[in-house]
């Protein structure tokens, strides 16, 4: 089992007097940035002027400079924009004012593991990647708990790499629930895999072949609705409560029967194979430059794509259903 690192394992001391450049104040930057900030250390934001993230920041009483001013003051600096925003921001606005000694950090291992953002020689590179959406790590934070973390060091010229990425953890909080060492590239191989073949790609894949299977059978798509899609969350928030054998103790016995027998036919050995395929896409880099293709040529395939399933019915009869469901929509 992996080492966990609590609170009680980790010094601030190392982070402490020291400049802390959030660059973005969006989903992690804000809880990023105001969670260090309570913990006594000295934030400044780094935002475009004009942005909204700029007045938003300024507005919660944020240090807010523009991001090539506050690289330049900065002892460690976090990339906090959208990853696939991040290399010409680098490029532009951060590497021509890098000075030995200062530390990079992100919260995914993409630009770095795929070489998008090549940092030189002279910096410490690390991660501190949440395992939660910033708001959540801003609440719990609040709470006096917090969200566990995913650190790694990729590149160690202070040789205090490591004793910064886990100070940082412990000044976002993630600490007070536990941080779990890493490496850019397992971080980035798994999250890829991770929302391509389960949490995204396959659930949604899932979903529709279900609706769909049932639509072209003669059944109302309103009622196919409910049984493909809606009733995910009940069984999904059981298994993230308390894992497999806990959702089935909340079923009925005939549909526990249906899922042991049925379900891997669903998911089989065929599956498997694709998902080893996929995988390999991943490791050897073939879908990281495929969609640094895609972006540099206007998105294309994921524009057209995404359309098509906005218009899919599962989402016309959705959009109906959930009117009568008022309460889906309170946070
Ligand atoms: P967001 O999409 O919330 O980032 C938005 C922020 O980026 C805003 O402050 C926005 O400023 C700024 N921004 C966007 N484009 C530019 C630009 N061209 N120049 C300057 N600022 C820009 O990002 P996330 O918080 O979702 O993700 C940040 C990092 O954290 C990523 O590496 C992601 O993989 C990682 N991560 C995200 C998680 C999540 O739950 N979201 C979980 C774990 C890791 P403005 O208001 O001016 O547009
Ligand atoms: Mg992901």
């Amino acid at each position: 089992m992996a080492k966990v690192y609590h609170d009680s394992d980790v010094s601030l001391d190392i982070i402490k007097g020291k400049t802390i450049v959030i660059i973005g104040y969006g989903s992690q930057g804000r809880a990023h940035a105001r969670n260090l900030k309570d913990s006594g250390l000295n934030v400044i934001v780094g935002a475009r002027p004009n942005g909204e993230s700029w007045k938003r920041a300024v507005e919660e009483g944020m240090n807010v400079e523009k991001i090539e001013d506050a690289v330049q003051k900065a002892d460690i600096m976090m990339f906090l924009i959208p990853d696939t925003e991040q290399p010409h921001i680098y490029n532009n606005q951060v590497m021509p004012y890098l000075k030995p000694n200062q530390a990079l950090g992100f919260a995914h291992g993409f630009n770095i593991h795929f070489s998008q953002i090549v940092p030189p020689p002279f910096v410490d590179v690390f991660m501190v990647a949440p395992k939660g959406p910033g708001p959540l790590v801003r609440d719990l934070y609040v709470e006096g708990k917090g969200v566990p973390a995913l650190f790694a060091v990729y590149q160690d010229y202070s040789q205090k790499a490591k004793e910064i990425a886990l100070a940082y953890a412990k000044g976002i909080g993630a600490t007070r629930a536990g941080v779990i060492e890493t490496t850019f590239k397992e971080e980035t191989e798994t999250d890829l895999f991770g929302e391509q073949v389960i949490l995204c790609g396959g659930v949604t894949a899932l979903i529709k072949a279900g609706f769909e299977t049932l639509v072209e059978a003669g059944y109302q798509p309103e009622v196919a609705y409910y049984e493909c899609l809606h009733e995910m969350k009940l069984i999904v928030d059981l298994i993230n409560q308390g894992g497999i054998s806990f959702m089935r103790k909340a079923i009925s016995d005939t549909a526990k029967y249906g899922d042991i027998t049925r379900g891997p036919r669903i998911v089989n050995e065929e599956t498997k194979k694709e998902m080893k395929k996929i995988l390999y896409e991943i490791q050897s880099g073939q879908f990281a430059k495929e969609w640094i293709l895609e972006n540099q040529v206007g998105r294309p395939v994921f524009n057209a794509l995404l359309k098509k399933d906005e218009e899919h019915l599962i989402e016309k009869v959705g959009k109906i259903l959930r009117e009568m469901m008022p309460w889906l929509k309170k946070k």
